[in-house]
């Protein structure tokens, strides 16, 4: 039988490290979705026609290891806000959320667009400065050199686009529910995630 997780939240709020965790304490399969979204807008970089970019998007583009730069990042958001884009990438996602032994999906619209119908839905946030400072460490760790502020500033961008777009936005759906994990350590806010999913499994 098929048990969907929803996992959805802004940027460098921790829900791919959640969702991972998560997968793996239940067994299910996991889709990071801004892994979509990043391979399409790398392919847009080089020229190539976002929704043609979307429509191609092969299995092995998702394991480029640039995915996660500054630019490919900002140019992901801009492709992310085009409807035939979004289009594009729904059929996948849904057949993957319906996998038999159960999924986990994180992005931006999950528990609104793509599985409303999820069996739990959690909505992953925390303030744009503890993001922020996530989010540098982690660019620093790679070699990017990008200060704290530019880091903030483009967080920032990324935020306002995926949330004022017509299409899809960034927000909570009605029934999810919101953990900030501003205050937590990361087994923190995985084992609170992993408390609220072990209780509506039992329900
Ligand atoms: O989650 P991640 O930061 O990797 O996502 C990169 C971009 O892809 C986001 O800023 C957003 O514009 C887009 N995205 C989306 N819907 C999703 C997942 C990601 O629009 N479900």
């Amino acid at each position: 039988m098929g048990f969907t997780i929803a996992i959805d939240g802004p940027a460098a709020a921790g829900k791919g490290t959640v969702s991972r965790a998560v997968a793996a304490r239940f067994g299910f399969a996991h889709l990071d979705t801004g892994l979509l979204y990043r391979a399409t807008g790398r392919r847009t970089l080089d020229g190539t026609d976002p929704v043609e970019a979307a429509q191609s998007l092969q299995a092995q583009d998702l394991e480029a290891d640039d995915l996660r730069g500054p630019d490919v990042t900002q140019a992901a958001s801009r492709v992310a806000a085009i409807p035939e884009v979004r289009q594009a990438l729904v059929d996948f996602q849904r057949a993957f959320a319906r996998r038999a032994g159960g999924a986990v999906l994180d992005g931006r619209d999950i528990g609104t667009v793509i599985c409303p119908e999820a069996e739990v839905k959690l909505f992953v946030t925390a303030s744009d400065e503890i993001r922020a400072e996530r989010r540098w460490r982690e660019l620093r760790d790679k070699g990017f050199e990008d200060s704290y502020g530019e880091v903030l500033n483009d967080l920032r961008a990324r935020d306002t686009r995926d949330s004022a777009r017509a299409a899809a936005p960034m927000k909570p759906a009605d029934d999810a529910v919101t953990l900030d994990t501003s205050r937590m350590s990361i087994d923190e806010a995985i084992a609170a995630a992993i408390e609220m999913i072990a209780a509506r499994r039992d329900a």
